[in-house]
């Protein structure tokens, strides 16, 4: 029998984005739950890792630099995780002040269709809720929950906040190929965040998308995530597996941001442990030397 090498969550939010743990907080909670690896992967930002891998420094919890990207993908929802990436580089700063943004030009604009909906949330109020970060689709959902209009975030976002419905608002995002090449020029890895959110309507249809992804550079899938079932994690592992990329797993952990999500819980016991995380420095290591 293998020799598990300990948990790891390749995937959560601080403050910085949408998360309600300030990134060291975060990785005292990893530390609790006697995590070996956790990867921090805020949306559109890095403003939060150095914290973070100090934090892990001083806790001896492994942090893995990471991001999180939307880009743009019509069918459904295209997120890109990057792990490893080198947070200091100047460059990726740059490309990422463009994203934010694109953010920060849609948020009063939810706000203003929020109030014409009768659900006022106004700007100071999504940024108070913030903890000082990105304001996102996450706070203006917890407003609505505290100011009593909805039950949950989860009516918030069927009701108001989601794709389609009344208080959406378009943001311009990233191509696939552009994130992509924003994770691999900071030196990192480039992941399918929660394949399920592709929509892929058959099994062709993802593996078209995944081939096409890897064709950009992908390297990774995320087969395991608290958004999938243990179905989908087989499914989309057989798929990693397949094509020979490096399958992960991660929480999406948001805090009180995304209720009933645990740091490191990612569904049922799938043997995703640290070795993953082995390989990937393995592979980045060789990628360096060459
Ligand atoms: P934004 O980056 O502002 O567009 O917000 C994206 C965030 O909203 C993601 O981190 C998701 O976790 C969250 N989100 C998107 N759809 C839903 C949903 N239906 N229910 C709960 N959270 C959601
Ligand atoms: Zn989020
Ligand atoms: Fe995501
Ligand atoms: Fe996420």
């Amino acid at each position: 029998m293998k020799m598990p090498k300990g948990k790891i969550d390749l995937h959560s939010h601080t403050t910085f984005s949408d998360g309600s743990f300030p990134p060291a907080d975060l990785v005292a909670l990893a530390r609790a739950k006697e995590l070996k690896a956790l990867a921090v992967t805020d949306h559109d930002t890095i403003e939060g890792l150095a914290e973070a891998v100090g934090a892990g420094e001083r806790m001896g919890v492994e942090i893995i630099p990471g991001i999180e990207i939307s880009a743009d993908y019509p069918p459904g929802t295209l997120h890109i995780l990057g792990y490893f990436i080198d947070y200091r580089s100047a460059k990726l700063k740059e490309a990422l002040k463009e994203i934010q943004e694109a953010r920060v030009r849609r948020n009063p604009e939810i706000a203003k269709k929020l109030a014409a909906l009768g659900v006022p949330v106004t700007m100071e109020e999504a940024v108070a809720e913030s903890g000082g970060g990105q304001v996102g689709r996450p706070h203006f959902a917890q407003v609505l929950v505290k100011k009593g209009y909805v039950k949950d975030t989860e009516e918030a976002f069927e009701k108001y906040l989601t794709k389609g419905a009344p208080a959406y608002v378009e943001k311009r995002r990233v191509l696939p190929e552009e994130g992509i090449r924003l994770i691999e020029d900071a030196g990192g890895i480039a992941a399918l965040a929660h394949p399920v959110q592709l929509r892929a309507r058959t099994a062709e249809e993802f593996y078209k998308t995944l081939d096409r992804l890897i064709a950009l550079g992908l390297k990774a899938i995320e087969a395991y995530s608290s958004c999938q079932t243990e179905k989908e994690a087989f499914f989309f592992n057989e798929a990693g597996r397949r094509r020979g990329i490096f399958v992960t797993g991660g929480s999406d952990f948001h805090g009180a941001l995304k209720p009933g999500v645990e740091l490191g819980g990612m569904g049922k016991w799938a043997g995703l442990d640290y070795g993953v995380v082995e390989e990937m420095k393995k592979f980045i290591g060789k990628r360096k030397t060459r």
